[in-house]
């Protein structure tokens, strides 16, 4: 607290106006996070003498003042500004924060990390002239962190595609420069600083073997031959993808082929393609996997020598259930695989995947939800960051993460990492 007085007032008056204004957080803290969440203070003044009652915030931050927690409702003051007895320089609408005996609430939105100080205080006049008393609350806003390691196939702009040109674009450093500052801006994204680090994917696939423990297939988990999009068959070229299931040997041994192939994407990445991957020595950073696609290979009948192998139609996933151990959670997105899901030209592809690493780190860290607009992990929205993928946007420029997304961020709580 700082203030001032003149000399005409003793010790026990002073003590007595001390007690009867203040300034303070709500939840009793005045360290706060410099995202877009909206903190709550409490003004509260019943000095009964003639006086000014001054709101004040000073320029070391990037910061508004609001008469409530969204950007609908009244700006009081942005940073370096003043209100004298309640009167907005803003916009001169009148707030009753200045009305003796009442409290008041106002909500303070932090856009950029810094420390600054808001202050509430009275400035006697007439008779009370040269008695002044300004309640300080200083603030410490900081950014979170979050670290993400990716796991990065080698070689995927080079790789055969049936959008080739689209494909030729992509560059993990540029797209992930688009996540960084989205998630960094303080008007529309979620408040976080990212670090990211990458890696190329290694992958151990295993040979898959009878019951008698003799080989059939030594890169059981890869395809490297024939591939086709969805309900076309006979259009097909030369590509790879991670084999989720290779139906032609359903026939083995079902242990053999259960420990080998996986009925579904979330489990093939779950069981296989999130923990061979994990790198021991990040254990604090999320998990991101860019492969190029998942296959199936349809036929049942074995004596298809050289059978085409369907891109299946997931292309980007998180696990991060609540009883999923870390080592299964994490999010996959299938690079090729997004290139080919539509006719995109370069800059949709590129704009759709940087929402799609985003919105899939995003599950990260917000994790299950359900209820107040969530429906099953997603927001019934078309334009914030969880919004369903059916109805999302084209690219991160579309996107206004709201409110209620950001306040569901914990870092605390966020999957696939070894230690919190
Ligand atoms: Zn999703």
């Amino acid at each position: 607290m700082v203030y001032e007085v003149s000399d005409n007032v003793n010790d026990d008056e002073q003590q007595s106006i001390e007690e009867r204004l203040a300034l303070a957080a709500t939840n009793g803290v005045d360290t706060v996070k410099a995202n877009r969440l909206f903190h709550s203070f409490y003004l509260f003044s019943d000095v009964m003498i003639d006086s000014h009652l001054i709101l004040s915030m000073d320029t070391n931050m990037t910061a508004r003042l609001w008469s409530g927690p969204t950007t609908n409702s009244t700006l009081l003051l942005t940073s370096g500004q003043t209100i004298t007895n309640g009167v907005s320089v803003v916009n001169g609408q009148v707030v009753n924060f200045a009305t003796h005996g009442q409290t008041s609430e106002v909500w303070l939105q932090v856009l950029a990390p810094g420390e600054g100080s808001i202050s509430y205080g009275f400035v006697g006049k007439d008779d009370a002239e040269g008695i002044n008393f300004t309640d300080t609350l200083k603030v410490n806003a900081y950014r979170e962190k979050l670290y993400v390691h990716i796991s990065e196939m080698a070689g995927l702009t080079n790789m055969p595609s049936f959008n080739a040109s689209a494909l030729a674009k992509y560059d993990i450093s540029n797209v992930m420069t688009q996540v960084v500052a989205f998630c960094a801006d303080p008007e529309v994204g979620i408040g976080l600083d990212i670090e990211w680090v990458r890696d190329d994917l290694v992958f151990n696939d295993q040979p898959l073997k009878d019951t008698n423990g003799n080989i059939l297939a030594p890169n059981t988990y890869r395809h490297n031959g024939k591939v086709h999009l969805p309900g076309d068959t006979n259009n097909t070229i030369i590509g790879s993808g991670f084999l989720m299931r290779d139906l032609r040997v359903r026939s083995l041994d079902r242990d053999v082929f259960n420990r080998t192939y996986f009925t579904g994407h979330m489990l093939f990445a779950q069981k296989v393609l999130l923990p061979s991957t994990r790198r021991g020595d990040l254990p604090k950073h999320v998990r991101l996997c860019l492969i190029d696609r998942i296959v199936e290979i349809e036929e049942l009948d074995p004596s298809v020598a050289d059978p085409s192998a369907l891109i299946v139609d997931s292309h980007a996933f998180a696990s991060f259930g609540a009883s999923t151990p870390f080592e299964e959670c994490g999010a996959v997105v299938s690079v090729v695989g997004m290139a080919e899901e539509r006719n995109y030209t370069a800059p949709q592809f590129i704009n759709r995947l940087a929402w799609v690493i985003a919105h899939e780190i995003g599950h990260l860290i917000i994790r299950e939800q359900d209820g107040n607009g969530w429906i099953g992990n997603h927001r019934d929205s078309v334009d914030t960051l969880m919004a369903n993928i059916v109805a999302s946007p084209k690219g991160l420029s579309d996107v206004n993460a709201d409110l209620e997304e950001i306040s569901k961020i914990n870092l605390a709580n966020k999957a696939s990492v070894q230690e919190q």
